[in-house]
């Protein structure tokens, strides 16, 4: 079987003593691709170097995360504009992200929301994808979004409202789901109402489970092949064609003619 990572921070401190055995059970755990996504200029440049590094596993998203507005330093926007359009050519580069809008930092709206349209701009100008962060703000992108000509939409660890969700689809949106498939009963009534055809997998790593089989574990796209199989589990189908869609689903977002 192949599995697919739509949505990890590889370039995260968290994980740079330990990369290369990250990158290598990836490839145990017939992890085929990792999309590996950004929150900064720092992480952005960890991010390209690791896509360099592992052309046929690692791929990009670069951009600002709405958490990283908080201590953007001056002019750290423009430059990040300026990395992201000189990498135009580079096939590495596959999506946007991560970027989005968070209603914890109300604080600091204003400038989520200056950060969040630069890069909604700069994908429709580089004909890319977007990954977005929406929590507590899922309806409010879903309504921002059609004034913008962004062909491409994965809300990542979408959870609600579910009344969003039809929506999403109905707009040809993505959605991706990760370990808390295994165990969140809203998780998995998104699992269970999103067409297959509009779903990918993420672990959105390094972040940390709290329940199990999760618990005190570092989390890795060893988890991968566990969301699957829960997925298959809540679609009652069989794991290796939850896997093969997924994969074909990954392609079709991302662009990507890989190896079969
Ligand atoms: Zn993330």
């Amino acid at each position: 079987m192949k599995f697919v990572d739509a949505h990890v921070h590889l370039s995260d401190e968290e994980y740079s003593a330990c990369i290369d055995e990250i990158v290598a059970e990836a490839r145990r755990s017939e992890v085929v691709a990792l999309v590996s996504n950004s929150m900064d200029l720092k992480t952005s440049l960890g991010t390209l170097e690791l896509a360099e590094k592992h052309p046929d596993l690692v791929y990009a998203a670069l951009g600002i995360h709405p958490w990283a507005v908080q201590d953007l330093p001056d002019g750290e926007l423009e430059k990040m504009l300026e990395l992201i359009r000189k990498q135009k050519q580079n096939k590495s580069l596959v999506a946007i992200g991560e970027i989005g809008l968070d209603f914890k930092y109300m604080q600091i709206w204003k400038e989520q929301l200056e950060v969040f349209d630069a890069m909604l701009h700069l994908a429709e100008d580089l004909d890319l994808p977007v990954i977005i962060h929406s929590r507590g703000t899922t309806e409010q992108i879903i309504d921002m979004l059609p004034s913008y000509s962004v062909k491409k939409v994965l809300l990542h660890w979408f959870s609600n409202p579910i009344s969003a969700l039809s929506k999403a689809v109905a707009k040809g949106y993505y959605v991706s789901e990760g370990a808390p498939t295994v165990y969140s009963n809203g998780i998995r009534d998104v699992v269970r109402k999103v067409p297959l055809t509009n779903l990918l997998t993420e672990t959105d790593g390094p972040v940390r489970f709290f329940k199990d089989p999760f618990k005190g574990k570092r989390t890795t796209p060893f988890f991968i092949p566990q969301i699957v199989s829960a997925m298959a589990e809540i679609k009652n189908m069989k794991v290796v064609d939850v896997a093969d869609q997924i994969l074909k689903n990954f392609k079709q977002f991302f662009d990507l003619t890989m190896e079969p």
